[in-house]
């Protein structure tokens, strides 16, 4: 389920905050990973139980809120919605699709971000952004990369 180099991502990343990859994180990671629909952590514990039946919904915050306290995993919060999870790590927006509830990951280049930041008065120094747009996707083709690629 997870990949060599996930793997080796998952071990270094914990190691640096004095954690080990437990069957546990690593399985829960390998979930968000694998499909990349910015679950709740609700749905992340029902996925969980189909691969472990005895992990507990404790378990899998635990596990999410170690994943995001060492940079893995970005937690994504819309309005009065519970906090969904995202393991792209590059800078990118979101678009929301208000019907439907599907959430899409919008890269953001370089010149774009340079450009965005510009916007910022003399002094303040971003260390993140988070944008999100709210709206209507197109119906759904094949893949979620054909709404990125505008
Ligand atoms: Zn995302």
């Amino acid at each position: 389920m997870i990949q060599p180099h996930q793997a080796t991502a998952l071990t270094e990343k914990l190691g640096q905050s004095g954690l080990r990859a437990t069957r546990q994180r690593e399985l829960i990671y390998g979930i968000l990973l694998a499909q990349r629909d910015h679950p709740t952590a609700d749905e992340v514990f029902a996925r969980a139980k189909q691969e472990m039946p005895s992990i507990s919904l404790a378990t899998v915050y635990n596990c999410l809120e170690t994943l995001v306290g060492c940079h893995l995993v970005r937690q994504v919060n819309f309005e009065r919605q519970p906090t969904r999870f995202c393991p792209n790590l590059h800078e990118h927006a979101h678009f929301h699709d208000e019907k439907t509830g599907r959430v899409y990951d919008i890269d953001l280049d370089e010149r774009t971000l340079a450009k965005l930041r510009t916007a910022l008065p003399d002094g303040f120094e971003p260390h993140a952004v988070e944008i999100t747009f709210r709206g209507a996707a197109p119906t759904p083709r094949k893949s979620t990369r054909s709404a990125a690629a505008r």
